[in-house]
């Protein structure tokens, strides 16, 4: 990290960003003073030599120049943290590791020879580390030297020092974008939008501005923007100049693009690019395995543009796409047994992604339930006409099932959802884990989830997991 040499910086959490924030910190000759509520972390990054203080105590932030905060902490809704309120009210800027490694690019090196990656970033509700994941793979498969860091990957202060014409792709949250004091990235993605941890961002409105500062003034060369929500189209319309505006690539699976400018869609299983007016790239992705369902299509379009924005030929993007094996949680198969079909799509942890993840498959035994988000299941009702049956679990399992309109089993728990389903199958059904819910109710992320989906598939079928 530059530009803070002698300086005292906060570090507010102690897990794997703000411990990379404090090390680069470090490295960099700031001095940085880290807390956590947590002793044990405390005592993690003391074993290191970091040096902590207590950031609640009165007067901590009179010497701070700065206060770093990681993700995880709801910083100001639904209720202000008090270590960030107190450097507020003393007039410390709040920034995180994000704002400093784009700082870092903003303030040259004494001897100005740095090699500077160039950086594409990812942001969006649903389809970042997929599209994310995407981009980087198709990048490996170009051979173009390139490293994946962010929400997915490593933490950005992790990554190796840049070579030569390397790609940095970053995966951004809209809490990681929130916060970021510099955000310049060479080419910025926006997925979609859909109602997610509007808690943190009081409601929709903060939700998408948190979203949108990655495109602000003085922000990338080059913007792909998922225009099948009003709200990309209005930012796509924002950031061009004019109709043939070359700046902004729009994507879209649903909406009929029309105009001189530059953009790429899918529609019934095909990729297509126009770009002024002109048709550039035409791409199959009926048999691309790794891609599953409309919304695959949506990443595979996000991914294509920004691939294409850093100069990629149509081929090598679409040899790439057909070799990409999707990523663990996601729309992922684990089993096909006796003509059925198990599929994990842990991480449709929202009403929107698991309403795509139904909609990519068809006679669906469908395991769902958990701790339900903000906004209800209404947005569900429309995304069910594949379901044969319903399997609920989480502890309001009951609750949940009377919001479907489906035929729905309360089973409470992974074990008899998958045991129930196992014994009603019949060959061409697809048992999938969509759960439209956050996992903590019964475990400590999607992952775990997920995992045991895996492990109760391959008791009941025998097939091993992994
Ligand atoms: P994120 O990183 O934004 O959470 P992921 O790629 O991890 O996105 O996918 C999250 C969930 O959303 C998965 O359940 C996946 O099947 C679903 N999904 C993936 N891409 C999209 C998309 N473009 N639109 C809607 N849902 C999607």
């Amino acid at each position: 990290v530059r530009g803070l040499e002698g300086a005292q910086v906060a570090v507010l959490g102690l897990g794997r960003s703000g411990l990379a924030a404090a090390r680069a910190l470090a490295a960099g000759g700031a001095q940085p003073l880290c807390w956590d509520d947590n002793a044990e972390a405390r005592a993690r990054a003391e074993a290191e030599g970091l040096v902590c203080a207590d950031l609640k105590a009165p007067g901590a932030f009179e010497a701070i120049a700065r206060l770093i905060v990681s993700p995880g902490i709801p910083h100001l809704y639904p209720a202000p943290n008090p270590v960030v309120q107190a450097a507020l009210e003393a007039g410390v800027p709040v920034d995180n590791d994000i704002g400093l490694f784009f700082q870092s690019f903003a303030t040259p090196d004494w001897d100005g020879y740095d090699v500077m990656p160039r950086v594409v970033a990812v942001t969006g509700s649903n389809g970042k580390s997929t599209t994310s994941a995407l981009i980087h793979h198709i990048l490996e498969h170009a051979q173009r030297p390139c490293q994946l860091a962010g929400n997915i990957g490593r933490g950005v202060l992790d990554l190796d020092p840049a070579v030569d014409g390397e790609v940095v792709v970053l995966e951004l949250s809209s809490y990681q974008t929130e916060l970021a004091r510099a955000l310049t990235p060479d080419v910025a993605v926006f997925t979609n939008l859909s109602p997610d941890h509007l808690d943190r961002h009081h409601g929709m409105g903060g939700y998408f501005a948190a979203k949108r500062r990655l495109f602000a003034e003085g922000g990338p060369d080059r913007a792909v923007i998922g225009v099948d929500e009003v709200e990309g189209l209005y930012l796509a319309g924002q950031l061009s100049e004019g109709r043939a505006d070359d700046r902004v690539i729009r994507v879209s699976v649903d909406r009929k693009l029309t105009g001189p400018g530059w953009q790429v869609f899918a529609r019934k299983g095909f990729l297509s690019e126009y770009r002024k007016g002109k048709q550039a790239g035409a791409i199959d992705l009926r048999g691309v395995a790794g891609l599953p369902g409309a919304h695959n299509h949506q990443n595979a379009c996000a991914a294509y543009a920004a691939c294409r924005s850093l100069g990629l030929a149509p081929r090598v993007i679409e040899a790439a796409f057909h070799t990409f094996g999707g990523l663990p949680h996601r729309s992922q198969t684990i089993a096909e047994v006796g003509g059925v079909r198990y599929v994990n799509d842990s991480k449709a942890t929202n009403v929107d992604s698991a309403a795509k993840a139904l909609a990519a498959f068809g006679n669906i035994r469908w395991i769902c339930g958990g701790l339900e988000k903000e906004g209800g299941l209404e947005g569900l009702a429309g995304a069910t006409g594949g379901v044969r049956k319903a399997y609920v679990i989480g502890r309001e399992a009951a609750a949940f099932a009377m919001q479907l309109n489906v035929e729905a089993e309360v089973c409470g728990t992974m074990e008899v959802a998958v045991a129930r389903a196992v014994a009603e199958a019949e060959p061409g059904d697809v048992v999938l884990l969509a759960p439209a819910a956050a996992s903590f109710d019964q475990y400590d992320s999607f992952e775990r989830r997920g995992e045991d989906f895996a492990a109760r598939v391959a008791a009941e079928v025998g097939v091993a997991h992994g």
